[in-house]
């Protein structure tokens, strides 16, 4: 099956491309465009259209045990128009498996990495990542909590015995990375810890926060993972965070590291209140350092529910709860923590928190180092993207919300002094081609030839809100399944694995563990292909060298 979009302006950052012309597509992926002779079994016009690969979300949580029971928490969120036949406990829950997908789809995303997954979990996770329709996805493995890791740390091993156990956890899995969530913090939280920085000691362990991220970021780097160690940081949330993330920063010394949502700790203690953006310095300590990078969690207004594994923050967030409800899970490791807030642009903090997001947008220069994410859904459902982007890409926009926002916050903050307005060229980068190289994804996020026929076409409109939320043609993998931003055609995607080799005697030392530890077999841990059922669930992305 030949397919043309013929005529559309065509955006395609990692080949320098941003003109008129045509994208060929043979079955599932984008070709040369052919000779003369060859006519399109099928052409589109999509004269006045942007054309873009499929958009790459790097940090949103939409499967899980932690989502399910956020799902189980809010009742009240699951709405009629969700509703579904099969009569199941979370059948008619808001944001069902078959909505994420169809949602992402519609705006012209296409592939979406769930970045919260603790090793127990993992197999829950796959089968709910599998039953979403048309993305292809991925997870993030926690480690830098749990026993097996910090024991090796406190008996001094070498990288060799930590490296291995990352790659069988990976494998184990099936993850494409690895991601630390408060590194030691959730450990020294069983020991009633309720502060915890980088230095910090974990009691029982004697290792540092630091010690454990350098150990992990070191693993990760030389096993070839080409995503980066994706670090949730210390202190998320606090005032006075923004040191935290400074020198968390420096300690990526020359290796790639990735923060995660750094706007959650993009603050200040200044200011009648203690509380003031330093969105500035962290963006400036961002563009100095070139191994480092970074995805927002833009905060926007309205009700969401906080879901993380950094059980020592959420427990310290009950009291802000809105409504007054919560759940803490503690398990090995990270368990979670289920927080509902309400973001309100009349509450002071909430607007230095969204004029935090923006500001690091708009003052980090590189937009292949900087994400675009809500944390979704701790800083507003992903549905609110399209909101966000007219934010970066309209600052008179920008500034008719700074003006109905509370001005002693805006006075706190550099946001109403920023003129830049990001380009469709910036926003391609930043969530396609930027997300595809950061991940090592590499027939993603372009639309070179042998590019997988991801593609999503937008409308050129003034109002870009408009544009992005619902795409005007969706393909995945060469198959029409947006239209009008409608989901016409379904398929399930796949989960894309990493693959890095180990020295097998890590498996035997973990059964032992096991064993000794908890009376069971390791086994339990696995994600068996079989247990998916449905064909061909992986995808194997190889490592680097
Ligand atoms: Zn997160």
């Amino acid at each position: 099956m030949l397919l043309r979009l013929m005529g559309g302006r065509v955006i395609d950052p990692a080949h320098g491309r941003d003109g008129i012309g045509d994208v060929w597509i043979r079955d599932d992926r984008v070709v040369e465009a052919p000779s003369d002779s060859l006519r399109a079994d099928t052409s589109y016009d999509v004269t006045g259209k942007v054309v873009m690969a499929g958009a790459i979300d790097i940090h949103s949580h939409i499967a899980g045990v932690s989502v399910n029971t956020a799902r189980l928490l809010m009742p009240e969120h699951h709405g009629a128009s969700q509703r579904r036949p099969d009569v199941t406990p979370l059948a008619n829950a808001g944001w069902t498996t078959a909505a994420t997908g169809r949602l992402y789809a519609s705006m012209g995303f296409t592939t979406v990495i769930e970045p919260a997954v603790a090793p127990h979990y993992a197999l829950h996770a796959h089968l709910e990542l599998a039953d979403i329709p048309i993305i292809d996805k991925a997870t993030l493995a926690i480690l830098g909590n749990d026993d097996f890791l910090l024991g090796l740390l406190r008996a001094g091993e070498g990288g060799a015995a930590i490296r291995d156990y990352v790659a069988w956890t990976l494998a184990t899995s099936r993850a494409l990375g690895i991601k630390v969530v408060n590194a030691g913090g959730v450990a020294a939280f069983k020991s009633n810890v309720r502060e915890f920085s980088l230095d910090d000691v974990v009691p029982w362990y004697g290792v540092t926060s630091r010690q454990i991220m350098k150990a992990l970021q070191h693993a990760v780097r030389d096993l070839g993972v080409p995503h980066p160690l994706h670090v949730h940081c210390n202190n998320l949330g606090l005032a006075g965070s923004a040191e935290t993330a400074l020198a968390t920063i420096d300690a990526a010394e020359d290796l790639p590291l990735h923060l995660a949502h750094l706007q959650f700790y993009g603050y200040g203690k200044e200011g009648g209140r203690g509380f003031s953006s330093a969105g500035a310095r962290i963006a400036e300590a961002v563009n100095r350092a070139k191994h480092v990078t970074i995805d927002v969690g833009q905060v926007m207004f309205g009700q969401t529910v906080t879901i993380s594994s950094d059980v020592l923050r959420q427990f310290n967030a009950r009291p802000h709860a809105r409504p007054k409800k919560w759940a803490i899970v503690d398990g090995e490791a990270n368990g979670f923590g289920i927080v509902p807030y309400e973001y309100r642009a009349t509450d002071f903090y909430n607007a230095i928190q969204w004029a935090v997001g923006l500001e690091l947008f708009l003052l980090i220069n590189d937009p292949w180092r900087v994400f675009f994410t809500t944390d979704h859904p701790n800083g507003a459902p992903f549905t609110s993207y399209p909101e966000i982007l007219a934010l970066l890409m309209d600052r008179n926009l920008r500034a008719q919300w700074i003006g109905k926002l509370p001005a002693d916050a805006m006075a706190l903050t550099t946001l109403p002094s920023i003129a830049r307005e990001y380009t469709l060229t910036e926003v391609a980068t930043m969530t396609r081609a930027a997300p595809a190289k950061l991940l090592g994804l590499s027939d993603r996020g372009h639309l070179g030839p042998g590019a997988r026929a991801d593609i999503a076409v937008y409308a050129d409109q003034t109002d870009k809100a408009d544009m992005f939320r619902g795409a005007t043609l969706v393909f995945k993998d060469g198959r029409l399944v947006v239209r009008d931003g409608e989901v016409i055609d379904q398929s399930f995607g796949q989960a894309l694995v990493v693959s890095v080799e180990r020295d097998r005697s890590i498996d035997r030392r973990l059964g032992d563990y096991y064993e000794r530890r908890y009376g069971l077999t390791t086994d339990l841990l696995a994600v068996p292909e079989s247990a998916i059922g449905k064909p061909d669930p992986f995808e194997l992305v190889p490592c680097v060298s």
